[in-house]
C-alpha cells in the first residue's frame, strides 16, 4: 500500500526523462505533452538556459534567510512590476501563497474584509483561498470557512454591482477561468468591477497564476483587456517547474506591507528566483510573444477546422496558449484514449479537455496533437 495520502487521482505514467514537448516513461511510452505540468512549464521541460541559471545559482549557495541582500530578487522583481505596470513584488513559494499575501494585502490596506470572487474561479487550497474559491467541491469537510468572502456569477455585471459595497477589500477574479474551464472575461464585467472598486475604494486583484508569464500571449492576460489592476498575483509558469509565487502590487501599497508585517523562510529563495529570472528574460521579449501569439491563432483555428463536424464537441474557448474543448460528455474516457495514443491532455471540470501547452510548442507538434484529438473525438460513444 502506498504512503502517501491519496490526494491525487493519479494517471498511471511514471517519467523517466523529459525534453521540451516530450517525456519518456519508465515503460519507453513515449509522450506530447500539452499540459506542461499544468500550466507550469511555459518553455517545456528541461529548458537549458533555466537549468543553467538553477546550476549556476546552486554552485554559489542554495538558500540564505530574507534577511540578506539579494541583487538576484531585486533584478526579477524589478523585471516583474515593468512588465505588469504594478510597482512592487513580494515573492512566495506557491500560487496559493501568493494570493493569500494579496488578501493580507488587501484587508490590511483598506481595513475592510469583503473579498468579492467568482462562481467557479479557483484561487487555491490553503483556508483563505480555498474560503476565496467559487467552488464547494473542494471545500467538503473543512468547514467553517474563513468569513467575509462573497461570490457572484462570472461575467454577470448586475451580481457584481450588487455584491461590492462599503464593506468590500477586494475583488478578486480570474480573466480566464482555468480550473472552471476555460472560461474568458468580458471587458463590460471588467468595467463594471473597475467602476465599483473605484466607488468604494476596493483594491481589485488579478489571479495571474494560470494565466500570467506569457500563457496568453500577453506578459499578463489582463493586458488583453482595458483594466487596471491594484495587485496580481502569478506562480505556476514564474519558474519553470521550481516552487515560486509572487504577490505583485501597486508602489502605494508598500507601506501596509512593512517589514514583519508578512514573510515566508523560503519565500524568493535563490535556486527559484534565478529559474524565474531566467524564464521572464525568454518570456517577456517581445519577439517571443508574437511567436506564441501566433501559435496560438494556429492552434485555435486548426482545432476548429479539426472538430467542426465532431459530434461529441460543443464549443471551443480560450485565450492565447489556453484552451478549453467543451464536450457533451464526461472527458475522463477521451482523455484516457489519447494518453494511449501518446498525447498528454488535462480536463476542467468534468466536460472540458484542457490544453495548455508549452509556449514553445512548433506547429507540427501541434499538427500531431489535433491529429490526435481529431481521432479520439471522432469516435461515437457507445453508452
Ligand atoms: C493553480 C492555481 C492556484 C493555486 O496555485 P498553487 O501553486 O497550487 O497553490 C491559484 N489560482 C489559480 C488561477 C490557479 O490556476
Amino acid at each position: 500500500m502506498s504512503s502517501l495520502f491519496p490526494t491525487y487521482a493519479r494517471w498511471n505514467i511514471e517519467p523517466e526523462t523529459a525534453n521540451g514537448m516530450k517525456l519518456i516513461s519508465t515503460t519507453g511510452k513515449e509522450y506530447l505533452d500539452f499540459t506542461s505540468g499544468i500550466g507550469v512549464l511555459n518553455l517545456g521541460h528541461s529548458h537549458e538556459k533555466v537549468k543553467k541559471a538553477v546550476t549556476e545559482q546552486l554552485n554559489k549557495y542554495w538558500h540564505v534567510s530574507n534577511m540578506f541582500q539579494s541583487s538576484l530578487q531585486e533584478r526579477t522583481a524589478k523585471m516583474l512590476a515593468d512588465a505588469s505596470g504594478l510597482g512592487q513584488v513580494f515573492f512566495a513559494n506557491s500560487g496559493a501563497e501568493a494570493n493569500e499575501a494579496a488578501i493580507k494585502l488587501a484587508r490590511k490596506a483598506t481595513g475592510k474584509s469583503k473579498i468579492v470572487t467568482c462562481l467557479q474561479s479557483f484561487h487555491g487550497r490553503t483556508f483563505a483561498t480555498m474560503a476565496a474559491t467559487g467552488q464547494e467541491k473542494i471545500k467538503i469537510g473543512f468547514g467553517p470557512m474563513l468569513a467575509s468572502f462573497e461570490y457572484v456569477p462570472f461575467n454577470d455585471n448586475d451580481a457584481l454591482e450588487t455584491a461590492v459595497d462599503e464593506d468590500t477589500a477586494a475583488v478578486m477574479i480570474e480573466v480566464v477561468q482555468g480550473e472552471g474551464g476555460i472560461h474568458v472575461v468580458q471587458q463590460s464585467y471588467l468595467d463594471a468591477i473597475q467602476a465599483q472598486c473605484k466607488k468604494y475604494g476596493s483594491l481589485l486583484i488579478i489571479d495571474e497564476i494560470q494565466t500570467g508569464i506569457g500563457r496568453t500571449g500577453k506578459p499578463f492576460a489582463f493586458q488583453h483587456f482595458n483594466i487596471q489592476p491594484d495587485i496580481i498575483t502569478s506562480a505556476k509558469g514564474l519558474g519553470n517547474g521550481l516552487p515560486i509565487g509572487a504577490m505583485i502590487g501597486k508602489e502605494t501599497l508598500s507601506e501596509f506591507f512593512s517589514a514583519g508585517s508578512h514573510g515566508s523562510t523560503f519565500g524568493g529563495n535563490p535556486v527559484s528566483v534565478a529559474a524565474a529570472e531566467a524564464v521572464l528574460k525568454e518570456i517577456f521579449q517581445l519577439g517571443f510573444l508574437k511567436e506564441v501569439v501566433e501559435k496560438a491563432e494556429y492552434l485555435e483555428c486548426e482545432l476548429t477546422k479539426a472538430l467542426k463536424d465532431s459530434e461529441e464537441v460543443k464549443e471551443i474557448r480560450g485565450l492565447g496558449m489556453m484552451v478549453g474543448i467543451e464536450c457533451k460528455q464526461d472527458v475522463q474516457s477521451f482523455l484516457m484514449k489519447l494518453q494511449e495514443d501518446g498525447l498528454l491532455v488535462l480536463s476542467a471540470g468534468p466536460n472540458v479537455l484542457r490544453l495548455l501547452p508549452p509556449l514553445t510548442a512548433t506547429k507540427s507538434e501541434i499538427d500531431t496533437a489535433i491529429k490526435k484529438i481529431k481521432k479520439v473525438l471522432a469516435i461515437k460513444q457507445t453508452i
